[in-house]
């Protein structure tokens, strides 16, 4: 018998998860040094931590042979002042917001059970699905990106467990409208959950929708504004009643208690998120207004851009040669072969990249004038 045959059949369906490009591996792939590669591949915070968390860091590390608290009290305590909702809706999750993504999973879906994921979006939704034995059921956005309500509503079914909105959505940008999402929650017989890993960069977001419903769930993360991506800190926001029922299923001590700290002195760092949230803001519109191909509004750090004629492959692969890391999207399911998403950097990043991506582009249109 091969060992392989032991595994679950519902994992040999999952595609290898490509992250966006390391700065070691274009140092190692490309003739470019370390100092000049900027990585625009991962969303992450491009100003860093805020101090404050690193101080925290620093502070706890004498005592890292102590359990954390079990739950994050502390951080849950931080978040719910931070989002005005009471303790008994909020959980903190590790690893991330993925790991709040997987225990949903594990505590809602049994085999066979259905998922609806509107395509092009993240990844994580659909290996989360394919590891806990359910169904996803892939339903295609509107040609500009949007959901497209009807599609997602024809696609519930009697084992239709979770539908998956991501708002602004990874990787076009668009924020889903307060009607639509309502209407979702009110037509289906299931859960909907809306993940908010961006929603600092907007102006307007849907968590005081779970005040109205018992069957929404909201998704956020430390790793974007709040710069903590490599501490893998996420939280949900959730009817009390299932936060009840999640902490069964949730691992206990699933943050480490320097997560904890720097987490709750993130939140604390008003400064730094305004200040990052500004530079996005400005960084969006000024590669919108000065990148010669099609970018797509965006409200979160990063923008979409269409790279018609040359595919997204060749055009990041040049971008990668002169030291710019992108996301080529032609590895997301549903995104075709002409997408590319940048996160947006400071001024002068931007600036490189507007002149790369152009100076890629007049080529095109030279040769297409010979
Ligand atoms: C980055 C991201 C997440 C979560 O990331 P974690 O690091 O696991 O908290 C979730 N959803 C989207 C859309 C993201 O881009």
């Amino acid at each position: 018998m091969k060992m392989y045959d032991l595994l679950k059949s519902s994992v040999q369906n999952i595609k290898e998860y490509k992250p966006g490009k390391s700065i070691d591996e274009i140092v190692a792939l490309y003739d470019v040094s370390p100092d000049s590669v900027i990585k625009l591949g991962s969303n992450e915070n491009i100003l860093g931590p805020s101090p404050k968390a690193i101080d925290a860091l620093h502070s706890h590390s004498k005592t890292i042979n102590i359990y954390p608290s079990v739950d994050a009290y502390e951080l849950v305590c931080a978040l719910s002042e931070y989002t005005n909702f009471p303790k008994d809706n909020i959980v903190a999750s590790g690893p991330g917001m993925d790991g709040l993504i997987d225990n949903l999973m594990r505590l809602i879906v049994s085999k066979d059970d259905e998922v609806i994921i509107p395509i092009p979006t993240f990844i994580y939704y659909e290996i989360s699905a394919f590891s806990n034995d359910a169904k996803p059921i892939f339903v295609e956005r509107n040609s500009d990106f949007s959901i497209n309500v009807d599609a997602i509503l024809n696609a519930e079914t009697s084992k239709t467990k979770i539908v998956f909105l991501c708002s602004p959505n990874n990787p076009s940008g668009e924020l889903i409208s307060e009607k639509d999402a309502r209407k979702i929650i009110e037509s289906v017989n299931c859960f909907v959950f809306i993940d908010e890993a961006y929603i600092e960069f907007a102006e307007s977001n849907l968590s005081d929708l779970v005040k109205d419903y018992d069957n929404l769930i909201i998704g956020r993360t430390f790793s974007k504004v709040f710069g903590l991506a490599s501490l893998r800190i996420g939280y949900g926001i959730m009817p009390a009643w299932l936060k009840k029922e999640y902490m069964k299923v949730s691992p206990p001590f699933s943050i480490s208690g320097m997560g904890i700290n720097a987490a709750v002195s993130a939140l604390s760092d008003t400064e730094h998120v305004v200040e990052s949230v500004e530079l996005s803001k400005r960084g969006r519109e000024y590669l919108k207004n000065n990148i010669l191909f099609k970018v797509y509004e965006s409200m979160a750090n990063f923008v979409m851009v269409d790279t018609t004629p040359l595919n997204s492959k060749e055009v990041s692969e040049a971008l990668l040669k002169r030291g710019i890391i992108v996301r080529d999207c032609s590895s997301i399911r549903g995104a075709g072969d002409f997408l590319i998403r940048i996160t947006i950097g400071t001024d002068l990043q931007n600036e490189r990249v507007v002149d790369e991506l152009n100076k890629i582009y007049k080529e095109i249109i030279n040769l297409k004038e010979i």
